[in-house]
């Protein structure tokens, strides 16, 4: 099934990406991974005439702490890289064993 047509808008800094949105009200919705947003725009269940892209605003995909205990995961940041050993023990104080958020195949599922 294909996708109905949008435009896509492909911002670099959270200011952009807003004043886009602002500028858009409900005719735009955001893009993080899509596995959400393109299946149901590809069933019509949602028709967003402008589609943000936030994967190229850099500090949406950074996990940081900022020192005081509190760890900033950004809203681009992949289950992959959130699932990566040395950020989950880094910003949790008592970490159980094994994968955290889900187990990597054994294999890739796809090439990119
Ligand atoms: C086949 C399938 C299996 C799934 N299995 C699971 C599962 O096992 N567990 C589970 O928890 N979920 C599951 N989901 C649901 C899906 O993974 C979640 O909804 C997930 O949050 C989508 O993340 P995404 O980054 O792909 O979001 P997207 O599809 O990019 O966006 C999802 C929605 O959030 C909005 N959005 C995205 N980023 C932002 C932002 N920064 N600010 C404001 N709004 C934003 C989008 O506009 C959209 O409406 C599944 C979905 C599918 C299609």
């Amino acid at each position: 099934m294909r996708l109905p047509k949008f435009e896509y808008v492909k911002p670099t800094s959270t200011e952009e990406a807003l004043a886009v949105l602002e500028k858009s009200g409900n005719k735009a919705r955001i893009l993080a991974g899509g596995t959400d947003l393109l299946v149901n725009m590809k069933y019509r269940v949602i028709r967003p005439e402008i589609v943000i892209g936030i994967k190229t605003i850099e500090n949406l995909s950074l996990i940081a702490s900022n020192g005081d205990g509190h760890t900033r995961i950004g809203a681009a940041v992949t289950l992959s890289d959130l699932n990566d050993y040395e950020v989950y023990y880094a910003i949790m104080s008592d970490p159980p064993p094994g994968p955290v958020v889900f187990q990597p195949l054994p294999w890739p599922l796809a090439d990119r």
